[in-house]
């Protein structure tokens, strides 16, 4: 179940990604938070075979889900919290298995240009728009966050009428070299606080204009986008300290064991 609110919550009997599937690779490995609500290990799964065919790419390289109980994460996010929160990268899967090392190591490519106003043509291509595209058409799916210049970019190449799904594609700081995708509160999950839902439109308005003024872009949010590090149990929902303190189920206790040495 995931319980509370996406930047302010946890997760109770999450699931774990494998860490290589047929059109996926999960990249560094060493954090363990390849784990999310089953919901979204299933998305996942039905996600990266039709991303690869939309782009033609072997499959994708997933990045941050959530930790083994969800909950704040040390370093790099304020949600990712309650096994609902995925980041996808704007690379291809090579077409063979990454070595561990190469998981940790390999950076993502940044697509957003230097003034941060447009995208970067060197490492942008239309199969982004279809990765984009694809994932926010998927009915389980909250919105997908990119950059604003991805936005922007999106409102210039797809003028078509069918465009419904460019309302759940939001901007947000950082957020150039992978996509975020947030899925909706599941139904097995009363506890799940829903996020306020996306207006309406494609979100080709004004409302873009302030993501380019040079206060927003002067504003450089650490790695991800913000941390959670500060918040303590007690900040957390109720439920969410039995779920933390639950002892380790001996399925995943090997997995988890390795980031919580006693
Ligand atoms: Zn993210």
């Amino acid at each position: 179940m995931a319980i509370g609110y996406y930047p302010r919550g946890c997760l109770q009997g999450g699931v774990e990604l494998p860490a290589t599937g047929p059109t996926w690779q999960v990249m560094r490995l060493s954090r363990n938070r390849n784990w999310g609500h089953a919901d979204l290990v299933k998305f996942l799964e039905r996600f990266a075979p039709l991303a690869a065919k939309a782009t033609s790419w072997k499959g994708i390289l997933i990045g941050d889900m959530a930790q083994p109980r969800g909950g704040p994460l040390p370093f790099g996010h304020k949600s990712h919290q309650i096994g609902l929160d995925v980041d996808i990268w704007f690379m291809p899967m090579p077409d063979r298995v990454l070595s561990k090392a190469e998981r940790e190591n390999v950076l993502a490519s940044n697509v957003v240009a230097a003034d941060g106003k447009h995208v970067d043509d060197k490492t942008w291509s239309p199969a982004d728009v279809a990765f984009i595209r694809t994932a926010a058409e998927q009915p389980e799916v909250e919105r997908v966050l990119v950059n604003a210049a991805i936005k922007k970019e999106l409102c210039r190449v797809e003028n078509g009428n069918d465009r419904w799904w460019m309302s759940k594609v939001r901007p947000w700081y950082g957020h150039d070299d992978h996509i975020h995708v947030r899925l909706k509160c599941p139904a097995d999950s009363p506890n799940c606080r829903a996020q306020p839902p996306v207006p309406g439109g494609d979100g080709c308005d004004k409302s873009l204009d302030h993501w380019f003024t040079d206060s927003i872009l002067r504003i450089k949010i650490p790695e991800f986008g913000g941390s959670s590090a500060g918040l303590k149990l007690k900040d957390l929902p109720a439920a969410c300290t039995a779920v933390l303190n639950a002892p380790a189920n001996p399925a995943s206790a090997a997995t988890e064991d390795r980031s919580q040495p006693r």
